[in-house]
């Protein structure tokens, strides 16, 4: 079974086909630009690979909710060409093979649930923090939408107390983002974040930022696994860091013997960076099963 996947990111889309064992067989990338001749690059892709259903996990905002009339559109996005497009109906119209359709966060926590660091658990988060912060929530075995879908990466955080910093986020300021998104640590710093030393001072104050939102999270949804992903992970000087924080925030509350193994709770990705491009593929191989 060939299956096609997009992860269709604000910079950058990346098409490829995989297998039902969440294998990647074939991939390509390009530059997120106008929105049409973009979608026609990912299916001048498509169309001679003979795929048999398509998973995309997009950026956002989206309308995922299927009984509205703009189901599938990119809505309120500041991107050239982007604002309210039909993404899904024009692969639909243009492929005509069943679409699993999502943000790039819910693809991956859902590719992490079926063939990463969650597997056969029935729910985890998924954070990616890099020039956003985006989380995907897989909850009760399915991923979570409501009123639009969770914006977990603008949550309110409290602030470190050597902090004075007033935030990246155009909307809030000081929300998670504004605080601790790559953009908001370069700006901090006064220098990138990628070119930080590993014993920065940045990366304490990062890992509160972080372990406050995780903090809220596990007390609201009761996740059974925490996977941390994005460009800014990479600095894995701060799981354990994160990881100690939230344990402090909690203060033994939440009775699970789970987090008293705080280092196989709170996770890389196990698709490592594959995880938004195998979750899109694990979205295309539900599709197919929905339709049987
Ligand atoms: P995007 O979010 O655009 O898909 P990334 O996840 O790579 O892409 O995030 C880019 C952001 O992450 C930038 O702000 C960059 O400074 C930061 N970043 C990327 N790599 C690292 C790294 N190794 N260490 C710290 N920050 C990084
Ligand atoms: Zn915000």
């Amino acid at each position: 079974m060939i299956i096609g996947a997009i992860e269709a990111g604000g910079t950058k889309f990346v098409c490829g086909i995989g297998n039902e064992h969440g294998e990647i067989l074939d991939r390509i990338s390009f530059p997120t630009e106008e929105a049409q001749a973009t979608t026609q690059k990912a299916v001048d892709y498509f169309k001679d690979k003979n795929i048999e259903a398509l998973g995309v996990g997009s950026f956002g905002p989206l309308d995922l909710d299927i009984n509205s009339k703009t189901y599938g559109h990119v809505t309120t996005t500041p991107k050239p060409g982007w604002a309210n497009y039909d993404l899904l109906g024009h692969l639909k119209k243009e492929l005509d093979v069943p679409v699993g359709f999502d943000t790039d966060v819910n693809a991956a926590a859902f590719g992490e649930a079926r063939f990463g660091a969650a597997q056969d658990l029935d729910s985890c988060l998924y954070y990616t923090v890099g020039t956003g912060i985006g989380v995907g929530v897989y909850a009760g075995g399915q991923l979570v939408h409501g009123l639009v879908h969770p914006e977990g990466g603008h949550v309110p955080v409290r602030r470190h107390p050597d902090d004075t910093f007033e935030g990246t986020c155009p909307y809030h300021h000081d929300c998670l983002e504004g605080m601790a998104a790559g953009p908001a640590i370069g700006k901090r710093w006064g220098q990138s974040a990628d070119g930080l030393a590993e014993d920065h001072a940045a990366w304490k104050i990062e890992a509160h930022y972080l372990a406050e939102a995780i903090t809220s999270a596990i007390l609201l949804l009761s996740p059974k696994k925490i996977i941390l992903g994005g460009g800014v992970m990479h600095q894995t000087q701060l799981f354990p860091l994160i990881r100690e924080q939230v344990s402090k925030n909690l203060n033994g509350y939440v009775a699970s013997s789970v987090l008293e193994n705080m280092s196989e709770y709170i996770v890389s990705p196990g698709l490592g960076d594959n995880a938004g491009l195998v979750g899109s593929l694990a979205l295309g191989i539900e599709a197919v099963s929905d339709r049987a």
